[in-house]
């Protein structure tokens, strides 16, 4: 059983035929799907419970993208709080800094990202983060927020936000990004991560694994990152499915330890 923890099926890129994509991830061994609750902005958040409501096995979360940090309103984190009591809601995000892009200026995304921390402190929901070339900040964030739960998705970071986040008790997921053949230093840190730190995730429909790259990506292809990080990890397939369906467990289903 494969878990995908991030995927982005609400994009329009999905919009026709998103029920045959579902069966094929089915087909394909995948148990469970975590579907971002971004969308197109802040108004958008709770684009993923339609979906996540109409397969027993999907799952959604709520959060504001630093690329739309700019769009966020007072409104919205109270929009978050309330859909965050939703049952198929297991986490706020994916939320955090993107200095790659800077679609939304870096003091509005430092000032977003904190609010979503304080959002899933006081709904005891653990925190997807997405950082891009913004290692120490939101290293700093991140410390002064702690304790929180969470997971660093598409992880493509250095090896000391690595040891940062894992100090902080998060987990670390890896997209078919560590798949390519120019990914170097991650795959070294992708083995160095303790087997029950570790996630898998499309982010689809971005980021298709190789032998799919370029193509538009589906969970169904998260075997094919499940498939490397084994070979990376020494470890068989069946066991890195295991250990991945597991650590998604124990971060996403503990709201009665609140
Ligand atoms: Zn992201
Ligand atoms: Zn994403």
């Amino acid at each position: 059983m494969f878990t995908d923890s991030h995927a982005h099926l609400d994009d329009a890129r999905f919009a026709a035929g998103r029920d045959a994509l579902v069966q094929r991830a089915w087909d394909a061994g995948v148990r469970r799907i975590l579907t971002i609750g971004n969308g197109t902005g802040p108004d958008d958040m709770g684009c993923g419970l339609p979906i996540a409501q109409s397969h027993e096995w999907i799952f959604t979360s709520v959060g504001i993208h630093p690329h739309d940090a700019a769009k966020a309103e007072d409104r919205h984190f109270e929009l978050m709080e309330r859909l965050a009591e939703h049952p198929k809601v297991l986490a706020i995000g994916e939320t955090g800094l993107d200095y790659h892009y800077d679609y939304s200026p870096r003091d509005v995304q430092r000032e977003v990202f904190r609010r979503q921390l304080d959002v899933a402190a006081r709904t005891n929901l653990p925190v997807i983060i997405h950082t891009r070339e913004a290692d120490e900040d939101t290293e700093k964030i991140l410390q002064a927020a702690a304790p929180l739960r969470g997971v660093i998705h598409c992880f493509t970071s250095g090896p000391r936000l690595a040891e940062v986040a894992l100090g902080l008790g998060f987990m670390i997921s890896f997209s078919g990004i560590v798949t390519f053949p120019k990914a170097g230093i991650l795959a070294e840190i992708a083995r160095s991560v303790p087997a029950d730190r570790i996630l898998v995730e499309t982010d689809c429909p971005y980021l298709a694994p190789v032998p799919f790259r370029g193509k538009r990506n589906e969970p169904a292809f998260v075997m094919e990152t499940a498939r490397f990080l084994a070979d990376n990890r020494g470890i068989s397939l069946e066991q890195l499915a295991r250990e991945t369906s597991e650590n998604f467990t124990r971060l996403f289903s503990p709201r009665e330890t609140a």
